[in-house]
């Protein structure tokens, strides 16, 4: 799930796991699930999970057979998904979409100095 969290002086967006709780702080470490049994056209709900991969908590195992998911993707792959979902026309270029990046680093570089 995603939630705001603030740190010092800002307050940002931050992805928690779905089955421990915690937050995943290193997108390596984490997948997104979703059903895709029976889907239909309907939007099929985002389930998160961390501790994937090389680490000992297997958050995703859990949650796949808690509910049933059996589709998945590394999580570092989400906000670029999702990015190009939110954008069109001129909002999608690469020219725009290197200015929102530039800008999120610079209040990730002012969230690290506070
Ligand atoms: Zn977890």
């Amino acid at each position: 799930m995603i939630r705001m969290k603030v740190e010092g002086a800002f307050c940002g967006p931050r992805v928690f796991c779905d089955e421990c709780g915690r937050q995943i702080e290193n997108a390596a470490n984490g997948v997104y699930l979703w059903k895709t049994r029976g889907l239909s056209k309907d939007p099929a709900e985002v389930f998160f999970a961390c501790h994937y991969g090389s680490t000992k908590r297997r958050c995703h195992d859990v949650l796949e057979a808690k509910h049933d998911a059996h589709s998945w993707e590394h999580l570092d792959r989400f906000p670029l998904y999702l990015g190009n979902a939110l954008f069109t026309g001129p909002e999608r270029t690469m020219a725009a979409l290197r200015r929102r990046w530039k800008k999120a680093q610079e209040m990730v570089l002012l969230m690290a100095d506070a």
